[in-house]
């Protein structure tokens, strides 16, 4: 076994094979952009080595500068993850020919299955059955119009060269194909460099089912069940599962057979997915799955095999890159049970699946060590970059049966809490609630039909106002993220009652409210035009997440982030790091909490400031000492210095 690897890649993938590495004892070599410096993986791995700027072009798609980081730091193998550099055969030669191990197939297998039509062609000649459709070298327009009227219309044009759902095109009416063509050639010739296609029927209720094979470097080949990839945006898997619901064993047998021959017919060795198209109209039935295309990798949605299995497919495609002989064979593999997989993206449901960014200044998943298994790549206080996939992490559950697994996943996305950039976690929620998807009819079409009802985010209810009015009272805005939201009325409670306005506004709405803190650990939240009050007991679990500017409430019915204006966020921000806080308005110092000469710890409150109707908690922007600090009762004025720190080594005054 290699004593040290490195990874190439990023995110949840690089995590998740440092973990199996540390298990067997390992090192691990990390690499990482710019943008990525204080990544997980980079502080999860033994070394790490900084291969160039952010964007991947110039860093971890960079073969020279990994194999450079390999050779530098005395790695013996590099696994490529998934996505970047995973299915490039001019990678892979590089990497033997600088003497080092490739953690994946053989470059000529890779190359075999690397475009769409030959791989097709290959798969037809080794007994496979395929998409009925043109795979051929002609690129005319007339020619593949042609084409597609002998298919049969509805057809779907893919870039040969096509992955990630890019390149693809439904066309419904011959009338439409010319110009269908030219976007999926444009789209292709942009994404890949190659803008030849394929010409496929398309498959109607097209189920996406795929066979997760392995092959080591004995000619041994064998299969590990199927996965159902049927959730579906954009041609992108968003809940994956395993086994497929509806699965027969004659079905079965006749998939896994196809995936083994097509593993076999290019000597395939490493993690390997066999995908298939399913016509799943008449339900499923063993003459009705068609190769589509074959993913030289490990895929994302691998953990669900693993869950199912209990193999670790990570050690296995160490163990096979090592030269060991596959730890099993077909009969010894068995699965147990159901697991599924979600896929937490930011992105904006609502506006397109979008992606979207932000730095995620909450971040909280279920429990370790009750059902879900978490594959993320970041914590709370890392940004979601534009130069990346927007993955933030993979919920992974396994049950006794569908149902359970499908419970446990529902119950894991609830209690999934992430502020600071838009995400899918509610449409996630939503689809594994959807009685079409629990009833496990799902096709490649649901999320598109289903879109408006899975994406709707309805406004928040009074109830859910008053809670991020309370919330808000508690929101001293320097603070560090507080985990506990509770926290901050202790400061006040000399009040007692201590009643604060607050402003919030969601979208368009603006609400304004005040909170009252009653004896006996009770408060109370009046809606300014709402005649009834919201009571609510401050033992109560409340699950909020303060983030500059902002409060995130979380709860079953998902999350729901509400502005909170204070222009002391802002005031805070441009101070940070300098010397001097000063009131950005007109106000009355209502506290002084501490004295000069002291030193505060960051996020200490110094005083309370009221302006504006507001009463607002000013706290130390960094560890400090204290030169001077306003009066209490004082009157100030926009710009009147509050507090001033003595100035730290190397940092000037303001
Ligand atoms: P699979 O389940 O087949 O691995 P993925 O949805 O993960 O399918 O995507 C396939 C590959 O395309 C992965 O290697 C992934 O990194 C990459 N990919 C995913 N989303 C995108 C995207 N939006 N643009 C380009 N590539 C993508
Ligand atoms: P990629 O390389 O982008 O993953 P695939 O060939 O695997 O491309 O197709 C991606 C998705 O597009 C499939 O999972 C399926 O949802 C849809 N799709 C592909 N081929 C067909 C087809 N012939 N009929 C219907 N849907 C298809
Ligand atoms: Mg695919």
């Amino acid at each position: 076994m290699f004593r040290k690897i490195l990874i190439a890649n990023r995110g949840e993938i690089a995590a998740r094979v440092i973990r199996t590495t540390r298990r067997l004892g390992i090192a691990t070599v990390a690499v990482y952009s710019e943008a990525d410096a204080k990544a997980l993986h980079v502080t999860q791995a033994d070394e790490a080595v900084h291969i160039g700027p952010a964007p991947a072009a110039e860093s971890y798609l960079s073969g020279d500068k990994i194999i450079e980081a390999a050779k530098a730091t005395g790695a013996e193998a590099i696994h490529p993850g998934y996505g970047f550099l995973s299915e490039n055969p001019d990678f892979v030669d590089e990497v033997t020919a600088a003497g080092l191990v490739f953690i994946g197939p053989s470059a000529a297998s890779i190359r075999a299955m690397g475009l769409k039509d030959a791989a097709k062609r290959l798969m037809e000649k080794a007994g496979v059955p395929v998409v009925p459709g043109y795979h051929g070298e002609d690129q005319g327009l007339v020619l593949l119009a042609t084409k597609a009227r002998e298919i049969g219309y509805p057809v779907l044009i893919k870039a040969r060269a096509g992955g990630g759902g890019k390149g693809m095109r439904r066309v419904d009416d011959p009338d439409d194909f010319a110009e269908a063509l030219s976007a999926a050639r444009r789209e292709a010739k942009a994404a890949f460099g190659d803008d030849r296609v394929l010409v496929e029927k398309y498959v109607e209720k097209p189920r996406h089912i795929e066979v997760q094979v392995f092959g080591d470097n004995f000619g041994n080949v064998v299969h590990l069940f199927e996965r159902d990839c049927s959730a579906q945006r954009r041609h992108q898997k968003v809940i994956e599962e395993a086994p497929a619901p509806g699965m027969t064993d004659a079905m079965r047998a006749a998939m896994t057979g196809a995936a083994v021959k097509a593993a076999q017919a290019i000597k395939y060795s490493g993690a390997g997915t066999v995908e298939f198209i399913v016509d799943g109209s008449q339900g499923l039935s063993p003459d009705g799955f068609w190769f589509m295309e074959m993913n030289t990798r490990l895929q994302v949605e691998h953990p669900v095999t693993e869950m199912v299995t209990g193999i670790d497919l990570v050690e296995w495609q160490l163990r096979v890159a090592a030269g060991e002989k596959l730890p099993r064979a077909q009969e010894e593999i068995r699965f147990d049970g159901h697991a599924f997989e979600a896929r937490i993206y930011a992105e904006d449901p609502a506006k397109g699946f979008l992606p979207a960014t932000g730095t995620l200044h909450h971040l909280r998943f279920p429990a370790e060590g009750k059902a879900p298994r978490v594959e993320t790549g970041v914590r709370a206080g890392n940004s979601i970059s534009p130069f990346y996939d927007p993955l933030i992490a993979k919920l992974v559950v396994h049950g006794p049966d569908r149902p359970a697994a499908l419970a446990a996943l529902g119950q894991a996305l609830i209690e999934t809490e992430i502020a600071g950039s838009t995400t899918n976690l509610a449409f996630l929620s939503a689809l594994a609630a959807d009685p079409d998807f629990a009833a496990g009819d799902v096709d490649t079409g649901l999320i598109a039909r289903k879109q408006n009802e899975l994406t709707r985010t309805p406004a928040p209810d009074e109830q859910t106002i008053a809670l991020a009015a309370l919330a808000a009272a508690d929101n001293r805005s320097e603070a560090p993220i507080s985990d506990d939201p509770w926290s901050g009325f202790a400061a006040y409670s000399h009040f007692n009652p201590v009643a604060r306005k607050v402003e919030l506004s969601y979208g368009e709405m603006e609400f304004a409210a005040s909170a009252m803190l009653l004896p006996g650990g009770r408060a109370e939240i009046r809606l300014d035009g709402h005649d009834r009050a919201f009571s609510f007991d401050l033992d109560q679990a409340l699950r909020a997440a303060h983030w500059p500017g902002h409060i995130t409430l979380f709860s079953p019915a998902g999350s729901c982030t509400f502005v909170v204006p204070n222009p002391f966020e802002r005031v805070a921000e441009a101070v940070a790091g300098h010397e001097a806080i000063r009131a950005p308005m007109p106000g009355l110092v209502k506290l002084v909490r501490v004295g000069k000469g002291e030193s505060v710890a960051k996020g200490q409150p110094l005083l309370v400031l009221e302006a504006m109707k507001m009463e607002h908690a000013i706290a130390a922007p960094h560890d400090a000492v204290v030169a001077e600090i306003v009066i209490e009762g004082a009157q100030v004025t926009d710009g009147t210095v509050l507090v001033r720190f003595e100035a730290a080594a190397g940092k000037g005054p303001t």
